[in-house]
């Protein structure tokens, strides 16, 4: 097994695997910004490295900073994390030549991947449904207006290069796509350095359902079931659950198969998930992959009783795959609720500053993943996930109720946070009845 792994990332999710490296005995090497330099997180690490500003471009999107440090530490291994340089082929492809193992996919497939017009070929070429829209990158208003025609409004104009739910657009008719095309080519281009959109039909009272999958370097895929993330505001998910209440048993063996069919189309390895969406009659089409671990995988760990983070270093070490597809027995429901350090009743503005009192739930089923405490600053440069509450019972109903009583129970004072949002969210008899769909949270808000 590896002796020392460096974690590029910060907050909940390096502590997360930090954490899973000391349960695994390996060594391990933080990095942070100047702003995250006195984090108690970080004294869970053997050492630390303040390699930059606390502007991410400077540090940790920065990869020679984060290769020199990896250099002068002697790792063997990068874990990325989530967010920042999980996905960029080009990080990978730079340890890969630097003889460091990036704990995650192939530079290929992250760059394949993560090309989201790429992916949808990927799926087309393998028969897996795949949402009606644009074979390719859409190149002028001519050809954005003729899919549109041939596919039927209201479309979404997508960034190729797109992620965390930004750059889409949604268009109800030729001069809304007119007007939205240009803008979404501006914003994906000051947000991901690449204009290319595509378009596909906007599902309308979709669904979101995900599968986790997994791939050794020997050829071994399996999948982890599924996860259901509709409850999302602007595209960004706030509670996820596993299994999904609103699938048929047929329909999930169905969606499962196919991301297989994806992962083995491109051989993949790691940790993945591969993202649809399902509509009012039950149809499922491919949106994307995420080549990564994802913000909500400890649902999926809570069901499957599987170290998602633990799985992952032991395949970059070149282990095979110990887990065998029969033998994974999903057991009762997990939910989980995002904690945001953002106030829902001002525009959700962010809240940085300091937590003046922190008391975080625990109890049968709980599991809180964070990094806060009392006397904790909230940097203003960073995402303002501050918490996830993940909350493992028999059955869903029993799921809503731990959950309530959790959230209920947190006490975080200094700053205000969604977890009074997540409650009233989790509250609602619709979302008890499993019958929601992605614009269930943007209803409710606009209704007050
Ligand atoms: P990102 O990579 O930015 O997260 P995704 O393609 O994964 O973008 O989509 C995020 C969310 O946006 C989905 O969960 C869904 O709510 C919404 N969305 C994306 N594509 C469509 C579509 N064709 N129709 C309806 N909603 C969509």
């Amino acid at each position: 097994m590896f002796s020392r792994i460096m974690v590029a990332n910060r907050g909940e999710i390096a502590l997360r695997i930090i954490r899973a490296c000391r349960e695994m005995g390996i060594e391990t090497v933080a990095i942070c910004s100047k702003s995250d330099e006195n984090a108690r997180y970080l004294k869970q690490a053997d050492i630390t490295v303040c390699i930059g500003p606390p502007e991410s471009d400077g540090s940790y999107l920065n990869i020679p900073s984060i290769i020199s440090a990896a250099e002068i530490t002697d790792i063997e291994a990068i874990h990325p994390g989530y967010g920042f340089l999980s996905e960029v082929g080009h990080f990978a492809e730079v340890c890969e030549s630097s003889n460091i193992v990036f704990v995650g996919p192939r530079s290929e497939v992250l760059k394949k991947l993560g090309n989201k017009t790429e992916a949808r070929k990927i799926a087309i070429a393998n028969k897996v449904p795949v949402v009606p829209g644009s074979e390719s990158v859409v190149k002028d208003q001519q050809q954005a207006l003729d899919i549109a025609h041939k596919i039927g409004y209201p479309v979404i104009i997508k960034a190729s290069a797109g992620g965390g739910g930004r750059g889409m657009r949604v268009a109800h008719n030729n001069i809304s796509l007119v007007n939205s095309l240009a803008i979404a080519q501006r914003e994906a281009e000051s947000a991901f350095k690449d204009p290319s959109i595509y378009i596909e039909k906007y599902i309308e009272d979709a669904r979101h359902v995900e599968v986790q999958i997994f791939g050794d370097n020997y050829g071994n895929i399996i999948h982890l079931g599924e996860r259901d993330c509709t409850l999302q505001r602007r595209h960004q998910k706030l509670v996820e659950e596993s299994p999904s209440p609103s699938i048929s048993e047929r329909l999930r063996e169905d969606i499962c198969k196919a991301a297989v069919k994806i992962a083995r189309a491109v051989n993949y390895t790691n940790a993945g998930t591969v993202e649809f969406l399902v509509d009012k009659e039950g149809k499922f089409y491919f949106i994307e992959v995420n080549t990564r671990l994802q913000v909500e995988h400890p649902v999926t760990e809570m069901v499957t009783g599987i170290d998602l983070v633990k799985q992952q270093i032991r395949i970059a070490y070149g282990e095979r795959l110990n887990i065998k597809q029969k033998k994974i027995n999903n057991q009762g429901v997990s939910l989980e609720c995002r904690v945001y350090a953002e106030d829902p009743s001002n525009g959700f503005r962010p809240q940085p500053g300091k937590i003046t009192m922190y008391n975080p739930p625990g109890g049968r089923g709980v599991r809180v993943d964070s990094h806060v405490h009392a006397g904790y600053e909230i940097s203003p440069y960073y995402d303002s996930l501050i918490s996830k509450v993940i909350v493992n019972q028999k059955t869903r109903e029993e799921a809503i109720a731990c959950m309530k009583r959790a959230l209920n129970e947190y006490e975080i004072e200094g700053i205000k946070t969604t977890i009074p949002l997540s409650l009233e969210l989790i509250s609602h008899p619709q979302f008890a009845n499993g019958n929601i769909n992605t614009n269930f949270v943007e209803n409710l808000l606009s209704k007050g």
